[in-house]
């Protein structure tokens, strides 16, 4: 089959004559239809680590081998959970498997030796792994639950719900979820920090915030105190913060907001020391807590809220390619430069709707 592989650092390639997974009457077999491209796969691209990698995680299909699954059959449209968790730890045990570190989210690519999607076939590591798609959402739609699965478990981990004031630090995709969930589930308030004006504009138009700051203005937090209560010195503040940049400045910019025992969620991923202010976590008194993946049960969930109406999906795909080597490297330069204002962008792979 065809597949998109790491050829070089910044390069990718295209291997016509990578293997096609092999029924073996347990794990089915899916045509991949769509691709969306993630932040980690450009971390991944970056470091060409291993080469002949096959990227890819945020994906659906089409079944061509049922495997061992009796409620599939060939040609129902499917998407998958992306992980390759141990099984036998404490974590995969009592069904946390998102939290195995034994060959899971590996530094530069979530599948270690384990071939991803950009490719026209995908066999999953385990059969239960694949999930059904309501009749009513599009395949592409599909495509990206696994990124949403992350903004609603940054949301899920700090018990975000009615009574809250939300604040969101990045107005990427992953910020731009979280805000949707957070909206989703309740929170009286939600605002966002972002210093990219295009991204900004973007959450204002699709309304998954009420408002958006820009962290570096003069006399900002003025503008913000009177919306949460007077803020933190009027015994008030954002009681969640969910950082979706990775980046100090917004950090100690959103803790400083937070509400004296506030909840954080840190989901912005930075691999260099940054200068942290943890006095700020000290004084108000917080709770922090890392984001990495997502259970299981919550691509059910979002399918669910999806087919329903109650979550908006489909307006993250902000552009569209064909499965070409030469669209898709350029897509991963687009989305290299920070300047960028995509939210997803699709590889369509397969010829269905
Ligand atoms: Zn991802
Ligand atoms: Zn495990």
């Amino acid at each position: 089959m065809k597949a998109i592989v790491q050829a070089e650092k910044y390069k990718l390639g295209m291997n016509e004559n990578f293997p096609d997974p092999v029924k073996d009457g347990k794990r089915p077999i899916m045509k991949v239809e769509y691709c969306g491209i993630c932040g980690s796969d450009i971390h991944s691209w970056e470091k060409c680590d291993p080469v002949g990698l096959v990227l890819g995680h945020e994906f659906s299909g089409t079944i061509v081998d049922p495997g061992d699954r009796a409620d599939l059959k060939v040609g129902d449209k499917v998407t998958c959970v992306p992980i390759t968790p141990c099984g036998e730890c404490e974590w995969c045990k009592s069904g946390r498997s998102f939290m195995c570190g034994h060959n899971l989210y590996a530094p530069g690519t979530f599948f270690v030796d384990k071939p991803g999607a950009l490719a026209e076939y995908f066999q999953p590591l385990k059969s239960e792994y694949i999930k059904k798609i309501p009749d009513n959402v599009p395949l592409y739609v599909a495509a990206m639950v696994e990124p949403s699965g992350i903004g609603l478990r940054a949301c899920q981990a700090i018990d975000v719900g009615p009574g809250d004031k939300v604040l969101v630090a990045g107005g990427g995709i992953i910020g731009s979820m979280a805000a949707n969930w957070a909206k989703t589930l309740g929170a009286d308030y939600v605002a966002m920090t972002e210093l990219n004006a295009a991204r900004a504009k973007k959450a204002l138009e699709m309304g998954v915030v009420d408002d958006v700051f820009d962290p570096t203005e003069e006399g900002v937090e003025e503008k913000i105190n009177p919306k949460i209560d007077g803020g933190y010195r009027a015994g008030g503040g954002f009681t969640k913060f969910i950082d979706c940049t990775g980046a100090a400045a917004a950090i100690n910019f959103g803790m400083n907001l937070t509400k004296k025992a506030g909840k954080v969620s840190l989901v912005g991923v930075n691999w260099k020391p940054v200068p942290l202010m943890t006095i700020i976590a000290l004084l108000h008194q917080l709770t922090l807590v890392g984001i990495m993946g997502s259970p299981t049960d919550n691509f059910d969930y979002i399918l669910k809220a999806v087919s329903e109406g109650r979550f908006d999906l489909a307006r993250y795909r902000t552009k569209q390619i064909n499965f070409d080597l030469d669209e898709i490297q350029a897509a991963y330069e687009e989305l290299h430069d920070p300047k960028n204002d995509q939210l997803k962008i699709m590889v369509k792979i397969g010829d269905s709707e």
